[in-house]
């Protein structure tokens, strides 16, 4: 990967990998969420979805997660306009907006587990869904 690239390209001269790593493995698009049909606003909860491995913070079955999760979305650069759903710390809606990355993310760190220390994965209070849950009692204020 070149030296920091998320700072000198824009998201459409990165390569496959630089794209993968502008992941910072939260998992926080991986939580079940609520859209307000009217306004469009979309709100999170603390359910994970059913094929996340919540210790890892990543899919237990990503090549095949489309078959068994059908509305998991491909996060592409042709729908990198759409990536406001995305929680504000997400990579990939920071590089997007132009914003910098923050000191926790791996590609700054050097380390995977500083996403975990700094509290901004979803593993240490996400649940995984058993399809019983009402989504309405485990809104998160906060993402
Ligand atoms: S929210 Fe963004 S940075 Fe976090 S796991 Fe999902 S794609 Fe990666
Ligand atoms: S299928 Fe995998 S990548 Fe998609 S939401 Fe579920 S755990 Fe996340």
């Amino acid at each position: 990967m070149r030296e920091r690239f998320w700072e000198y390209f824009s998201l459409n001269e990165l390569t496959p990998k630089e794209w993968e790593a502008l992941c910072d493995g939260c998992a926080r698009c991986c939580l079940q969420k609520l859209e307000d049909e009217d306004s469009g606003a979309v709100y999170y909860t603390s359910i994970a979805c059913h094929l996340l491995n919540l210790e890892q913070c990543s899919c237990s079955d990503y090549p095949n997660r489309n078959r068994n999760v059908p509305n998991c979305v491909h996060l592409t650069l042709e729908r990198a306009a759409e990536f406001d759903w995305l929680p504000a710390t997400c990579g990939y809606r920071l590089a997007y907006n132009g914003e910098p990355l923050p000191g926790w993310h791996p590609l700054i760190s050097g380390s995977r587990e500083s996403v975990h220390d700094a509290g901004v994965s979803i593993r240490s209070f996400a649940m995984l869904e058993s399809g019983e849950e009402d989504l309405q009692d485990y809104l998160l204020d906060d993402l």
